[in-house]
């Protein structure tokens, strides 16, 4: 061992030292031993001698940071500590617990970071920081729980009780010691449990809930007598008397009274309950008009109280001496009594005012701490469910995907291939056609035309469903496109019909938008060929394209003629592809014509729909992404 070579060198040189350290080396083998036998550790009352054993090993370890020594030292650290605390040797906690915190977080042991955190939290409450020592208890007492350290947590839960009594919560007290004797009656020791007994018998005569507390304290009472805690039992008895007075059972509360006596005759003065059992017997006293007795024992009681810094047994003191004064008609005295009594009173009540206001404080800060924790565990519950639905969606899309890949291949294949046969029936009906024609059978003309036409039709629509299914097949980058060009190359191919119907288009200084020229033109084409196709006959056809801002990323064009329009209730459906309004010999075409704009426009992320009166015209809306 690394502790043994030092010792060794050193004793190499000095031959002095080799005594001393070897007397270092047999305090350090024995404070392991202890250890390992569990003597040291969390419940166990560590005797005087080992103490002082404990302190002396931590002179020895406590400048060493040797690796090896390391949990050595955390050990002993964490043994007097709790050893500290459990004597309430404040001092001593000061000088031990931020080394513990500082150690025990450096190798993550949350049970020893516990007890720092505890006894930090006592030190704070001690010097009346309750807001600061609250939250470190509650902290404390998380982890605990957490890791099961269950001696730990009761620990934190009574502190939690003391301070909520500090602060007149009396409520929130109780809860907390009523979760203890729920949780933890196993864990804690008997005096602590009938000190919770009488804790909270104590809170419930405050609330002045007289026949509760009795029931505790006399729980606590049981305890004590059952393993022999005499103080505690005085200390019990003091308070069922009280408690007893206060419900008028005079008898009772005299036994107790004597129970009490017994024992606090001949206790320390440090012995609790002393203050409130001098002031049963004073109240006992005037009772049965003894009033010298009663007088005398009342002053030795609010005597006591003052020694002791307990505020409200005081002011019970100086309202018993104000009555008996009253009583015996002493006015000038009873004034007087009652005087001081005032005074206390408005005193004690604005410590509690004061003490109540941070109370609030508290609450409010918890509240906060409690609802910011709340809105994490939601957000991260919202996130997991936006995570949850993104990767729903996506599923969705990516089989969206999958189908939408295949039925374009079945469009594309179906189309493709009804082609070759369609071609094959148009040329055989030409060659059965001819030979009918060569021998002039006027009655098989008509049936021939329909078959011919019927193929040509067929094979219209075929070109057309081609070309729907081609869109999107090849992956396309978009790139900025003129759109003045765009209207350019469909008016050129349009030529002829642009002519023929002497069709005016006006448009002027149109965006450059995000998407592909061949698939812009085609869009476009389709949409003014519509417009002439689908024109009035009284009227020039006249189509104004216009672009405009639609949001931040895209632009919204229209197209508007001066046609037949659309009734209102087919607006949605001429997208549909082969949804058609009119007969064939009214109006050519094959139906596919829009659902290609459709399917154009949402390529680059875009919509379509129109906007129509029938009998005036049509205006076709669609919006493309801005060049950025
Ligand atoms: P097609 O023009 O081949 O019939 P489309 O898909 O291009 O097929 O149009 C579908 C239907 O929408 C047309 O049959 C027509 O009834 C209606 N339509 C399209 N454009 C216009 C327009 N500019 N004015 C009035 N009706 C229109």
């Amino acid at each position: 061992m690394q502790l043994q070579n030092k010792i060794t060198d050193a004793a190499k040189r000095n031959p002095i030292f080799d005594e001393v350290n070897i007397g270092r080396d047999s305090i350090l083998s024995r404070v392991r031993q202890l250890m390992s036998n569990d003597l040291l550790l969390d419940g166990h009352t560590v005797s005087f001698a080992g103490v002082q054993l404990l302190q002396q090993a931590w002179d020895i370890v406590q400048n060493d940071n040797d690796n090896d020594i390391f949990t050595l030292k955390l050990d002993i650290l964490y043994a007097l500590t709790d050893t500290y605390l459990q004597r309430q040797a404040f001092d001593k906690i000061e000088l031990y617990h931020t080394p513990l915190l500082e150690l025990s977080r450096r190798r993550h042991d949350v049970r020893k970071e516990i007890l720092a955190l505890i006894c930090k939290a006592v030190l704070l409450s001690i010097s009346s920081d309750y807001k600061e020592a609250l939250s470190l208890f509650m902290e404390a007492y998380e982890k605990s729980r957490s890791v099961q350290a269950h001696h730990h947590a009761a620990r934190c839960l009574i502190n939690i009780g003391t301070i909520y009594a500090n602060l007149f919560n009396y409520d929130a007290a109780q809860t907390r010691y009523n979760d203890v004797l729920r949780d933890y009656k196993d864990v804690i020791d008997a005096p602590t449990h009938a000190a919770v007994h009488l804790n909270i018998g104590n809170l419930s005569y405050a609330s002045e809930q007289y026949a509760a507390s009795l029931f505790h304290l006399k729980q606590g009472l049981k305890l004590a007598q059952e393993f022999d805690f005499t103080e505690i039992s005085a200390h019990a008895h003091a308070l069922i008397c009280r408690s007893l007075l206060a419900l008028n059972r005079f008898e009772e509360a005299v036994e107790h009274e004597q129970l009490a006596e017994e024992i606090i005759a001949v206790s320390s003065i440090n012995i609790p309950g002393r203050s409130i059992h001098f002031l049963n017997v004073a109240q006992i006293a005037f009772k049965r008009q003894l009033v010298k007795q009663g007088n005398y024992f009342a002053i030795k009681g609010i005597a006591a109280a003052r020694r002791v810094i307990d505020d409200s047994t005081e002011l019970r003191g100086f309202a018993l001496l104000a009555n008996a004064f009253e009583d015996e008609k002493r006015f000038d005295l009873a004034f007087r009594a009652q005087k001081i009594y005032a005074q206390r009173q408005a005193d004690y009540l604005k410590m509690q005012r004061k003490m109540h206001a941070l109370d609030l404080e508290i609450r409010y800060s918890l509240n906060e701490k409690q609802r910011r924790i709340e809105e994490l565990l939601r957000e991260n519950q919202y996130q997991s469910i936006l995570l949850e639905k993104t990767y729903q969606i996506e599923q969705q899309n990516e089989q969206l995907r999958e189908i939408n890949a295949e039925l374009q291949q079945f469009a594309y294949i179906t189309a493709h291939d009804l082609k070759e046969p369609l071609r094959m029936i148009g040329s055989f009906t030409q060659i059965i056609q001819q030979q009918y024609a060569s021998q002039n059978n006027q009655e098989t003309a008509v049936p021939f035309r329909f078959i011919s036409e019927g193929v040509t039709r067929m094979s219209a629509l075929l070109d057309a469903l081609l070309q729907y299914a081609v869109i999107g097949r090849t992956n396309i980058q978009p790139e900025p496109v003129n759109t003045n060009d765009v209207v350019h190359i469909a008016m050129t191919n349009l030529k002829i019909v642009l002519e023929e119907t002497n069709t005016t288009i006006v448009f002027d200084n149109l965006p450059v938008v995000r998407a592909s020229l061949s698939l812009l033109a085609q869009l476009f084409q389709n949409l003014i060929s519509n417009a002439i196709k689908f024109r009035r006959y009284d009227v020039l056809p006249n189509i104004t394209i216009s672009a405009e801002k639609f949001n931040d990323r895209f632009l919204l064009f229209k197209i508007k003629d001066n046609g037949i329009g659309i009734d209102k209730q087919h607006l949605d459906r001429i997208f549909i592809i082969f949804q058609r309004l009119h007969a064939r010999e009214k109006y050519e075409g094959t139906g596919i014509g829009l659902s290609i704009c459709q399917k154009i426009v949402r390529q680059f992320g875009g919509k379509i729909w129109v906007e129509s009166v029938l009998g005036e015209g049509s205006t076709f809306c669609f919006t493309l992404p801005e060049m950025s």
